[in-house]
């Protein structure tokens, strides 16, 4: 019990780190950024095929950028350098998931969602080609 008391308050202090406001942040940073991962395991374990939700790349644009603001506080070239280009694949991968999340069909018999290139329902096989085709999220027709 000491042993454990120790750890957690070591020289008076919570884990032993000398916390001040930017330890926060760099912490903070860590915790979302490392968390993210359970997310995207959860998403998996429940589809049963490998899922990376919007979640996974929202966590990592606010983990990293968390990281990025410690590490410039820090002037460490590593942690700067290691967090400053990240956004790019992460803002792309948010952009092509939303649009594929946009040009998603709605089969107008069985109102299975498909995905945007398929031409027919995949549950009740209901072709989905031309006027048929419904956007979700796009505005309705005249009104
Ligand atoms: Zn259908």
């Amino acid at each position: 019990m000491d042993a454990l008391w120790h750890f957690l308050w070591g020289d008076g202090r919570l884990l032993g780190i000398q916390w001040s406001l930017w330890k926060v942040i760099g912490w903070v940073g860590n915790l979302v950024f490392f968390s993210r991962f359970f997310i995207q395991w959860y998403a998996t374990e429940k589809r049963k095929q490998v899922v990376v939700p919007s979640a996974f790349w929202w966590m990592s644009i606010v983990g990293s950028l968390l990281l990025l603001i410690y590490g410039l506080y820090r002037r460490d070239s590593v942690i700067i350098f290691s967090y400053l280009f990240n956004w790019i694949p992460y803002i792309r991968n948010l952009i092509i998931h939303y649009r594929h999340k946009a040009a998603r069909q709605f089969c107008p018999a069985c109102e299975a969602v498909c995905i945007p290139a398929a031409h027919y329902c995949h549950l009740c096989g209901q072709r989905l080609d031309g006027a048929e085709r419904v956007f979700l999220n796009a505005a309705p027709a005249g009104g």
